[in-house]
């Protein structure tokens, strides 16, 4: 079997860019290990919640994928609130005085999951869905590659995309050189109702034991990330249902009154992934196998489809290039997104060192940090614009 592409990793950039691709004309295979969860029956919410910048929501509603997702079930973002570690020091985003309707969109991920999986179909028939299959081997020639699958088949490919995720095989068998460490956290997940109205803001707590975020959710109900130490995780996580929600609405300062939990905790291990080439020949990393961000910024999926963008823009604009593969075409989309990337890489990274610090002159200043960049519009106005993309 020959394609123009083989795409390992089925999951929201993999899947996002086999969708943005099947009208390109290019042969494709969608190479995944597992099954996409289907959606469950009952009205239950899902614990993995993303914030989608507008810039994500536009690229997939071109794509006919937005317009799948079930309206009742997202919530848009009109502010931001961000709290220091001193009770005092804040920073507040808000989309009126950007002259947008909203920051993000906070939406599920199986909702979002299911929306681009059922657009793959392509009446074109060049889309080939192979699912669930694990890959064993890739093979590099010069002029192609051979993957071969533990079903026996072998698939020939002009271009291989990484999408497997922050632990990417593909990223292995390439032989890229990656920095990876452990911020020796977890992001610990549950969504809970809420006493009072979010108004559609998102809160976050910049804390000594970490950082708190409760994402809007539909009516009074939250989506809560507490990125913290794994022993402090471990105890939350052991903690009964009251405990828990005491424990939570204490640490949000009881923003939102009190509490009650929908779904039970879940805690995700949290690490810093550096990659030092997107490309090689016939290769090309996007989403968490190009880059691991800490989740502070809910930024990881709207990086990943920022890659996707570029990824298929530099492809359809290849001209008498007819080999997907060709490295010097390759070459413009690693140039393209590095900058992005590394941008965000260290931002995040250099914020959670920030506050993960304990030194008392640090403290007083990143709230400080916050205070004066509160009062500074334009530096306000630049960082959200990056966000929204
Ligand atoms: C606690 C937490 C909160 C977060 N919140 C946000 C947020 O609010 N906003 C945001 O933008 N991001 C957020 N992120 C980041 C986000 O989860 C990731 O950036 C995103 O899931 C990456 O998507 P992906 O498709 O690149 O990788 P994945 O979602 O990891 O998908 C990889 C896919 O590849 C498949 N696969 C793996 N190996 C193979 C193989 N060998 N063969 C075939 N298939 C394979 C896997 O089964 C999987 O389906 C958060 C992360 C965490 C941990």
């Amino acid at each position: 079997m020959k394609f123009d592409i083989i795409i390992i990793g089925g999951g929201l950039v993999g899947a996002s860019l086999t969708v943005a691709l099947k009208d390109s004309g290019l042969k494709m295979a969608l190479v995944e290990s597992r099954l996409p969860a289907p959606l469950p029956d009952d009205a239950s919410w899902d614990s993995r919640i993303y914030a989608i910048s507008p810039g994500s929501a536009s690229f997939l509603q071109e794509h006919d994928v937005w317009q799948k997702l079930d309206r009742s079930r997202f919530s848009p973002v009109s502010e931001m609130a961000i709290f220091g570690d001193d009770h005092a020091s804040h920073l507040n985003f808000n989309a009126y005085d950007i002259g947008m309707s909203e920051l993000a969109f906070i939406a599920e991920n199986r909702q979002l999951q299911t929306a681009v999986w059922d657009s793959l179909e392509s009446p074109a028939g060049n889309v080939e869905v192979v699912c669930p299959v694990q890959c064993t081997s890739i093979v590099w020639h010069e002029s192609h590659v051979d993957v071969q699958l533990a079903d026996g088949n072998l698939l020939q490919t002009a271009l291989v995309v990484g999408a497997d995720g922050v632990n990417s095989w593909v990223r292995e068998q390439a032989g890229i050189e990656f920095s990876k460490y452990a911020y020796e956290q977890i992001g610990l997940v549950a969504n809970f109702s809420t006493e009072h109205s979010h108004r559609h803001i998102a809160y976050q707590w910049f804390r000594r034991d970490g950082v708190l975020a409760f994402l809007p959710l539909p009516d009074n109900r939250v989506s809560m990330v507490w990125s913290t130490t794994e022993a402090q995780a471990t105890e939350l996580r052991e903690l009964s249902e009251a405990e828990l929600c005491q424990r939570v609405a204490e640490a949000s300062e009881h923003t939102l009154g009190e509490l009650q939990l929908i779904t039970p905790p879940v805690g995700f291990p949290l690490n810093f992934v550096h990659v030092k080439e997107l490309v090689k020949p016939r290769l090309a990393l996007i989403g968490d196998a190009a880059h691991g961000i800490h989740p502070l910024a809910g930024q990881g999926v709207n990086l990943g489809l920022r890659d996707t963008r570029e990824l298929v823009k530099t492809l359809n604009e290849r001209g008498l290039q007819t080999d997907c593969g060709d490295y010097r075409l390759l070459r413009r989309y690693e140039r393209a997104r590095k900058e992005d990337i590394l941008a965000l890489e260290l931002v995040t990274d250099g914020l959670q060192k920030l506050f993960a610090n304990k030194n008392p002159t640090l403290t007083r200043l990143r709230n400080l940090g916050f205070e004066i960049t509160n009062q500074l519009p334009l530096l306000k106005n630049r960082l959200i614009q990056h966000a929204l993309n």
